[in-house]
């Protein structure tokens, strides 16, 4: 029996802006493997309900009544509202994997045990999804990842986890809002690579409300080597179309034009995202990565 409960999850949903609802009893419900094992979650799993009725049924579904309850640890509802369901392990990710994430590889069969789990309300069958749920999507993932020492890119769907069995997040083209997501199945389901490289975007570009007096105003040699790592990762999976734990065996096999494209990338996209706030260390670490990427293509 895990025994790490996720007692904070409300007040972390809360601290990054969220509207949240706590359902009776959240601190203590789980799975029948209790809490998590030390260390994890190492995985965030996006679901959509395949519903279409209200967030309170939803939660009953979900707490209650489904003979797997819980279900997840997270209703994510049509108005972005969060409400926060269980903080023990929780059953909605079944069969499928293994799949490698920052901490490791979450084995066969296993991610039940490994994630925190978002349900989202919507039909999964071309139901708009307005854009207040995805940017609370994308807030919930980034503030989960921040507060359980993951990367923003430490998420998965359901797809991807069981892509024989599960189509969801889907559909692609009712997303509502500027973030439009590729589809990757014949029944609309979210590119789980457009979903990791908008993840890291959004959490890279998250600035404090008020400007930093100029002595905090700097950029870190920890900031610099968090956004080059989350770099790198995007760019290895972005050439590999898969997660990071398979890393080192996609960046082998790419071949001397993969390693071009990917170093300008890489290059280009720290000096976007360090705008204006200009650091010799950062260039260090980029040259390091590029070349990194050089010695992998040998
Ligand atoms: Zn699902």
């Amino acid at each position: 029996m895990g025994s790490n409960y996720l007692t904070s999850l409300a007040d972390w949903c809360r601290e990054a802006g969220l509207h949240v609802h706590e359902v009776d009893g959240w601190q203590s419900r789980a799975r029948s493997s209790g809490g998590y094992e030390s260390g994890r979650p190492w995985a965030i799993m996006w679901h959509h309900t395949a519903s279409s009725t209200s967030a309170q049924n939803d939660v009953n579904y979900i707490c209650y009544n489904c003979p797997d309850a819980p279900v997840s640890n997270f209703l994510l509802d049509r108005d972005g509202h969060v409400w926060v369901c269980a903080a023990g392990a929780t059953n909605t990710n079944g069969k499928g994997g293994p799949i490698g994430f920052s901490k490791g590889v979450v084995p066969l069969d296993s991610m039940n045990s490994y994630a925190v789990s978002i349900e989202a309300a919507n039909n999964g069958l071309g139901e708009p999804w307005p854009q207040e749920q995805i940017d609370a999507y994308f807030t919930l993932n980034n503030v989960l990842a921040s507060h359980l020492g993951l990367n923003p890119d430490d998420c998965c769907t359901h797809h991807e986890w069981a892509p024989d069995r599960k189509i969801d997040p889907a559909t692609a083209n009712a997303v509502q809002g500027p973030w439009q997501p590729g589809s990757v199945t014949s029944s609309g389901t979210w590119s789980q690579v457009d979903i990791l490289q908008e993840a890291i975007e959004r959490a890279a570009g998250t600035r404090p409300p008020d400007p930093l007096p100029p002595e905090d105003d700097t950029v870190t040699d920890e900031d610099v080597q968090r956004i080059a790592l989350a770099v790198w990762d995007t760019r290895m999976q972005l050439a590999g179309g898969t997660s990071s734990g398979s890393l080192l065996v996609d960046a082998a096999e790419l071949d001397d034009n993969d390693v071009e494209r990917i170093a300008l990338k890489v290059w280009d996209t720290p000096m976007i995202l360090a705008d204006g706030m200009s650091s010799g260390t950062l260039l260090t670490m980029i040259q390091d990565i590029v070349e990194r990427i050089e010695a992998l293509g040998g």
